[in-house]
């Protein structure tokens, strides 16, 4: 029978590995606590209406990458459905936000997710089908200030620390304004006559991006495109004065609270919902569309550790009410392997041990002494566990030298529970880095397991 592997695209993460996505959520969990966020769960399936008209039906993610399915009735008081596996988590959290009328509050609404988001991708390094994103949305009534420019300076403040605090190295903030509506529109049409003569002379994509999304040719990444996409207009031109104000006001708390960023005309990011402020943070130094620079990051191509962006008209494009707001994605993979690089290039930590392993010390031959035995072994390991030590637990079968071999690669201290032990109540307790070896009476065993 062949063997089944997990699908392509899609990874088991393990120990020790998992440690770290742990260690990356609490601080996440941690920061996003002190800026005062709440935690919000969204379902990973949504009607497939929900991206076609948030996300976009022009973009990358709706028309190519998205896991849909029809999903049929079990019931005659049931409709078919068309659900998707969702691609991200902005619109999902903005179908909540109108879903449970949060507007009404009167305040804004400060949320964050952390979770499985699903695209069907080429899988490549930091790129999966399957993969997880930790992010977060302020969104609210205007009049609870969620159009201010310091909404969008304090989530790029609370970023640059969120990274600070993980420990990435050499992150690099890009910044843009994609403007209002209008503003993108009038960008749209000058972009657009300034395709029409260089078009041939782009790759296919961008031959056919002139025609339906002039926009998303500035996110090209082929080589040669790159000099005749440089020269293109560019959108900060095409901004009427309410953006240009707002985005200046932006880039002065920025530099008042010393964020560093660069500024870059051609983020224009790759959703339909953007509004004014788009953003990107990167790893190594290269911008998002650097296929040109010099340098090798830890990421490849796939150098974006976040991004996001204002998004005042989404709400009212999935029916909701007016609900200006900012947010952004971060991919988890990505902090994952950027830390994983940075780590290897560091000294080594010694890896996290248990603070002792118990060794129950049977008669394998004796079915009924070793079940008694390793039931008492399993009574101690839970007396300490509650104790609030890390205990690994042996076998009454394994014999004295296989019991040390084993606890010497997994805890910092051995302690021995056979027939005797358990009659006298002391046990008999060796220290791995010391090798001193000491008799410890069993109500001071989890003091003295401490010790070290
Ligand atoms: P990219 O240009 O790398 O495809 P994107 O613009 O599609 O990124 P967003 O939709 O903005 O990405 O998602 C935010 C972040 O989620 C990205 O910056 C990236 O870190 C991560 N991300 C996106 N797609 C994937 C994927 N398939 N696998 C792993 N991480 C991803
Ligand atoms: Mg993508």
């Amino acid at each position: 029978m062949s063997t089944l592997k997990a699908v392509r695209g899609t990874r088991d993460l393990l120990p020790p590995e998992t440690a770290l996505w742990n260690r990356i959520e609490a601080t996440a969990r941690g920061v996003f606590a002190r800026y005062n966020f709440g935690e919000i769960r969204t379902p990973v399936f949504e009607d497939t209406a929900l991206f076609a008209r948030g996300v976009g039906e022009e973009t990358d993610i709706v028309s190519k990458e998205m896991y849909t399915w029809e999903d049929r009735a079990r019931a005659q008081s049931e409709k078919t459905q068309t659900l998707t596996l969702r691609p991200e988590n902005t619109a999902g959290v903005v179908r909540a936000y109108i879903e449970h009328q949060l507007g009404e509050t009167g305040q804004l609404q400060k949320l964050y997710y952390i979770g499985p988001q699903f695209r069907r991708e080429r899988p490549q390094k930091g790129r999966y089908r399957q993969f997880s994103q930790i992010g977060a949305e302020v969104i609210g009534p205007a009049s609870a200030g969620s159009e201010s420019p310091l909404r969008d300076a304090e989530v790029l403040e609370m970023l640059a620390t969120l990274l600070d605090e993980l420990g990435i190295q050499g992150w690099t903030l890009h910044l843009n304004s994609v403007g209002s509506t209008a503003d993108r529109a009038r960008y749209n049409d000058a972009l657009r006559a300034a395709l029409l003569p260089v078009a041939p002379r782009l790759c296919v994509d961008c031959q056919r991006r002139a025609e339906t999304n002039p926009l998303r040719v500035l996110d090209c990444k082929v080589p040669e495109d790159q000099p005749i996409i440089d020269a293109l207009p560019v959108i900060a031109d095409s901004l009427d004065e309410d953006s240009k104000q707002h985005f200046a006001a932006v880039l002065a708390a920025l530099d008042a609270a010393g964020v560093p960023y660069t500024r870059n005309h051609r983020l224009v990011r790759g959703l339909d919902y953007y509004t004014r402020t788009t953003f990107e943070f990167t790893h190594g130094g290269l911008p998002p569309h650097g296929a040109s620079s010099a340098g090798t990051p830890v990421l490849g191509a796939q150098n974006a550790l976040l991004g996001g962006g204002r998004y005042d008209g989404l709400s009212e494009m999935l029916g909701g009410p007016r609900a200006p707001g900012i947010g952004f994605a971060m991919g988890e993979d990505r902090l994952v392997l950027t830390l994983q690089a940075q780590e290897l290039a560091a000294p080594q930590v010694p890896q996290v041990q248990a603070d002792a392993f118990i060794a129950p010390l049977g008669d394998a031959r004796d079915q009924a002494a070793l079940a008694a035995i390793n039931a008492a072994g399993l009574v101690l390991a839970r007396e300490l566990r509650h104790q609030g030590l890390w205990i690994e637990l042996g076998d009454g079968s394994f014999r004295l030298k296989k019991s040390f071999e084993a606890a010497d690669k997994c805890a910092r201290q051995i302690v021995i529970l056979g027939e005797d032990e358990l009659k006298s109540g002391i046990l008999t307790v060796k220290n791995f880095s010391t090798g001193v070896q000491t008799k410890v009476p069993r109500a001071e065993l989890a003091a003295h397991l401490c010790l070290i």
